[in-house]
C-alpha cells in the first residue's frame, strides 16, 4: 500500500449515485465491503461523512470515491492532499 496525491473534483454536488446505492458513501462502503471508519485525508481524523469525488494528482479527470469529511470536502479543487491509493474506489 502506498499514499497518492489526490485533488478533490468540484461541480460534482449534483451526481446521484449508481442504482440501488442510497449515497456515494454508500457505494463506497458497498464496493469495499467495509464501514468507513475515519475521513480518509492522511493528516485529518474526522468523520467520514461524505463520499467525496477525488482526482488523482496528474491523472487527469478519472473519478474516485473516498469516504472525507465536510471539512475536507470543501477544500478548494487545487488543495492537494494523501490518501491510501487502496482505498481509492472509481467511479464507472
Ligand atoms: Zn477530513
Amino acid at each position: 500500500m502506498s499514499f497518492i496525491d489526490v485533488k478533490n473534483k468540484n461541480g460534482t454536488a449534483d451526481k446521484n449515485p449508481p442504482a440501488g446505492y442510497k449515497s456515494w458513501l454508500d457505494f463506497w462502503e458497498s464496493k469495499k465491503g467495509k464501514k468507513a471508519t475515519t475521513c480518509e485525508v492522511l493528516t485529518c481524523s474526522g468523520e467520514p461523512d461524505v463520499g467525496g469525488h477525488v482526482i488523482k494528482s496528474g491523472e487527469g479527470s478519472k473519478e474516485y470515491i473516498l469516504p472525507i469529511c465536510y471539512s475536507c470536502n470543501n477544500k478548494p479543487d487545487d488543495s492537494v492532499f494523501k490518501a491510501w491509493e487502496n482505498d481509492l474506489e472509481p467511479v464507472k
